[in-house]
């Protein structure tokens, strides 16, 4: 998947978590989340080289993709509970503004780009280092989508 679709992807998702209401942040903190999460919808790929992140940071991207190979350990479970770690300790050591909306944004972001990858052939190794391929098929990303759909009509007749 390139970077156009993880964009377009994570934006919708976003815009489908807002209307729901689960998350209660004002418009400013919704839009530092939207652009972390748009900024990090590509990050996992820091595994490959030739991507588009990976490019830019070739040192790591080369040494990643060598020892764990492409779609394994930064699109796993562990590797988002590494971030979630990571990014909150420097977050709120360092108290920045609005770093609540920051560390939404980070780990969506990121859960955004595995459940893109998802829907791909290919597949992700959620469970790394089990070599499980996880991906979406067909029917269930439609009864995904009627349930989306289902919720939001309810929520706006709440
Ligand atoms: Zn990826």
């Amino acid at each position: 998947m390139n970077i156009k679709d993880h964009i377009i992807f994570n934006t919708i998702s976003i815009f489908v978590l807002k209307n729901f209401k689960i998350l209660k942040f004002s418009i400013i903190e919704w839009n530092i989340l939207l652009i972390t999460s748009i900024i990090f919808s590509f990050f996992p790929d820091i595994d490959h080289p030739i991507s588009s992140i990976g490019n830019k940071l070739k040192f790591i991207s080369t040494f990643i993709n060598k020892f764990f190979g492409h779609r394994k350990i930064t699109h796993s479970i562990l590797f988002l509970i590494i971030i979630y770690f990571l990014s909150k300790y420097i977050l709120y050591k360092n108290n920045f503004y609005l770093n609540k909306s920051i560390h939404y944004g980070i780990i969506l972001g990121c859960i955004n780009h595995m459940l893109a990858d998802m829907l791909t052939k290919h597949g992700i190794c959620l469970l790394w280092p089990i070599k499980f391929k996880f991906k979406f098929n067909k029917f269930f990303l439609f009864i995904i989508i009627i349930l989306i759909f289902l919720l939001y009509t309810y929520n706006l007749h709440q």
